[in-house]
């Protein structure tokens, strides 16, 4: 396969995006479809963070024929029967009605209070779509727990009130080096990233 240069990122989400740069392979740049004026607004309406991630992958994909990236991510609480779950985005919001991420937080806080059992997990679904028929797919987590309060300064969405395991600290307090090293998108864009490298490469796996 050709190098890829250039590979198309299934979102609106600049920090995603961000974040996807810093993962994927040096010299692949990831453009979002706003950054090319495309129109991009899939409806995500899979029973999956697979189902939705494959639904933007192949959205797109429609549009540019060229390789795309897409992930679907979000928050899994146990005491909450694993919400908001595939809704992480659109938690607290109504039609008319959209929260900011840290309305969303609060929120979450809110719903935990008094709660004990307060372990949960960010999940990500990253879908490479090479061509229309050659698909790739990892799911990948990170363990941890709703924080009391909010707390740090880096990161986006619900950074600020998620613990991360074994590092006693929110994915905030994180530098982004760190958050790389432990975040659900950083252990499953290291697999993706290696599918590519030997792509790439033409090495058969
Ligand atoms: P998606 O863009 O439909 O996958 O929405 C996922 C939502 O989950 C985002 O809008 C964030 O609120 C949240 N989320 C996903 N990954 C992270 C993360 O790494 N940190 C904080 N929040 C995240």
């Amino acid at each position: 396969m050709q190098r890829i240069r250039k590979i198309y990122f299934a979102s609106g989400n600049a920090h995603k995006r961000d974040e996807m740069q810093r993962l994927i392979l040096d010299g692949v740049q990831v453009v979002l479809p706003k950054d090319e004026g495309i129109a991009f607004d899939p409806v995500e309406d899979g029973q999956s963070f697979i189902e939705n991630a494959l639904i933007k992958a192949r959205c797109l994909y429609d549009i540019v024929k060229a390789p795309v990236l897409a992930d679907d991510s979000g928050l899994v609480v146990d005491a909450l029967d694993g919400r908001p779950g595939i809704h992480t985005a659109r938690y607290g919001c109504s039609e008319g009605h959209v929260l900011t991420s840290q309305e969303q937080y609060t929120l979450l806080l809110k719903e935990m209070e008094g709660v004990e059992d307060r372990s949960a997990r960010f999940v990500s679904a990253c879908v490479l779509m090479l061509s229309g028929d050659r698909i790739y797919i990892v799911q990948e987590t990170v363990e941890g727990s709703i924080a009391l309060s909010p707390m740090g300064v880096h990161g986006f969405g619900y950074d600020p009130v998620f613990l991360v395991e074994d590092t006693g600290l929110t994915a905030s307090q994180l530098s982004d080096e760190e958050k790389d090293r432990h975040s659900h998108r950083g252990r499953a864009m290291r697999r993706i990233d290696a599918l590519l490298h030997r792509e790439m490469d033409n090495e058969a796996l």
